[in-house]
Order: structure tokens, then sequence, then C-alpha cells
């Protein structure tokens, strides 16, 4: 396979935009395609300042290395969660973080759980459930919480996270399965601030997996390659072993599911009512951010309760 624009040997072959790239041009056309998404959807400028939710995988650190080569002004989040599981997922992953931001001059916001709310994310299912359960409902909680408060206290225009195409059509699936229309008025490429909750953007969501992998392989960007030990037996890996499944016998379809979604909701479907975009939210007495609940938020209730066992 040779590449089309050089006739080098090719390094990738997407056979849904029916495109074979050496190295070189595909490290130019993945970066190409960041910044026309980012126009596209109108994500953020050059003029504001971007904070980048880091885990230490390929999709977050390929994105900050991204936005660093056209030189937005992106700083790094990274929350330390407390996953250790025998493997030391958490602290390799800050690790991979702190490299990276070092070797670049880049400042990294580093935000502890424990040392924050005195348990870890796995400490505080533990106590609150005292049965093995898995952590992922309490984790996605205080990562959106906890990205939210820093990029709002720090002043951040935008927030932005790696999510990639295959994460976006394994969400997008599950939501499809029993119609949940409050989630699909929130899926967008970007979600516009709104008082107390800061912007949120999305410039991988339409590149495949396997092309971010490619850019942080290419790129030699030194990344954690095991997943987080809880997301093994997952309902979302199991979504995008069938869409791996349904893409390997028509190339593309990830992206058309996807794409037709979003077309979609640009004419008008799936998009919030009236009396939805009237509707007044709370302020969490304990952490000051907006809630639907009358009193705490989900998260705040959630830390006190773990603290008070
Ligand atoms: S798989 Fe790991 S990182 Fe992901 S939500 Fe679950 S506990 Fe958190
Ligand atoms: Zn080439
Ligand atoms: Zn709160």
């Amino acid at each position: 396979m040779r590449c089309r624009k050089c006739g080098e040997k090719a390094a990738i072959n997407m056979r849904h935009h029916r495109l074979a790239l050496c190295k070189e041009h595909y490290l130019d056309w993945f970066i190409a395609q960041t910044e026309r998404f980012i126009q596209k959807y109108k994500m953020f400028t050059h003029q504001e300042r971007i904070l980048v939710a880091v885990s230490g995988g390929k999709d977050s650190l390929a994105l900050w290395d991204v936005l660093h080569r056209l030189e937005y002004q992106a700083d790094g989040l990274y929350l330390g969660l407390g996953i250790d599981e025998g493997v030391n997922y958490s602290d390799e992953s800050r690790q991979m973080c702190e490299i990276f931001a070092a070797e670049r001059s880049l400042t990294l916001h580093t935000i502890d759980i424990q040392e924050n709310y005195g348990n870890s994310i796995p400490g505080i299912v533990e106590k609150l459930h005292r049965v093995q359960k898995k952590p992922c409902s309490v984790c996605g909680l205080a990562k959106r919480h906890e990205l939210n408060r820093i990029a709002h206290e720090q002043g951040y225009d935008a927030l932005v996270t790696g999510h990639n195409l295959d994460d976006e059509v394994a969400v997008l699936f599950a939501n499809t399965l029993n119609w949940s229309a409050e989630h699909l008025v929130r899926q967008e490429p970007v979600l516009p601030g709104t008082s107390g909750f800061t912007r949120k953007a999305k410039p991988f969501c339409r590149f495949y997996e396997r092309e971010t992998a490619a850019y942080a392989l290419l790129r030699n960007i030194e990344y954690i390659y095991e997943e987080c030990p809880y997301s093994s037996g997952s309902t979302t890996l199991a979504y995008k072993e069938m869409w791996n499944q349904l893409e390997n016998q028509k190339p593309g379809t990830k992206l058309n599911y996807y794409l037709s979604f979003i077309h979609a909701k640009e004419k008008g479907l799936f998009a919030w009512t009236q009396a939805e975009k009237l509707q007044g939210l709370n302020v969490c007495p304990g952490c000051g951010q907006p809630t639907t609940s009358a009193g705490l938020c989900t998260f705040c209730r959630t830390v006190q309760q773990a603290a008070a066992v």
C-alpha cells in the first residue's frame, strides 16, 4: 500500500476514507483534520484558555500534543482516582502525564480525590456498598464534578476531552437502545457553557480509535497501554466489539452512524425543548455547582455519606 500524497510506503490505510498515508503525511493530515473539526463545530479559539482532561492514555495525550502543536493555550488536568488493583494504575498514569508535560514545558494541574475528599474512588464505593462493586458510576460522577470545578475555578474557557469516534458511537448506541432523550440532547461535539458549567468540547469525536492510536505511536508519545482494570467486562466494551464487527463488514459504518446523528441534530431533532431550556437549576450549598437536586448535589452527598461511615 502506497501513500496517496507521495507514493512512499503507507503507514496507515483508512478504508472508510479510501485513504492510505505515510507517516509524515498521516501526521499532517491528523493535525489538519483536528483543526478543521475545532473550527467546524466552533469549539474554541486561539484567544481562549483550554483545559485538557488527561488520563495518561493515548487519546488525551495525543489531543494535548495536537493542541500544543496547533499553538492553542492548552493546559492539562489529571485526576488522581486512587485506582490500584495491584497494577498501580493511577500512579503510572499520573507519571505519564507528568513526563509528557515536563518534556514540553506545559502546565499540568493534578487533583487527588483522596487528598481532597478523604477517600479514593474505590474507597468511597467500598464504604457505601460494602460489597465488591465496580466504581464506575461514582468515578464518572467525580470526574464530571471535578473537571468542571477546576475549569470553572481557574477561569478556563473550554474543557476538552479525548473522546474518539468509537467512544461516541458506544455512548450513542447505549442511548438509542433506550431512547434516552435527556442524554441524546446532551451528546454533541461541543456543549455550550451555561452559568456554573464550562463549555465542553471533543475535538477527536470524528477520529476512529485506531487513528488516535496511530497518531500517538507515530509521534512516539509515551502513554499507559493498560486500560483501567475496572473497564474489563463492561457493557461499553461489549458495544465497541460489536461495532468493530459491523465496521469490518462495512467500513465507514461507525462514522456514518455518528455523523447521521449529528446531522439530524443540526436539523433540530433531539433538541432541547423550550421548557427544558427555561428549567432553572439550584446551587449546591456544598460546592456551589449547579444541580437539579434541592439540597446537596449528588457528588457532595456521596462524598459526605462515605466520610460518615
Ligand atoms: S473504567 Fe476505571 S476510569 Fe473508567 S469509569 Fe470505571 S473506574 Fe473510572
Ligand atoms: Zn506520503
Ligand atoms: Zn456539590
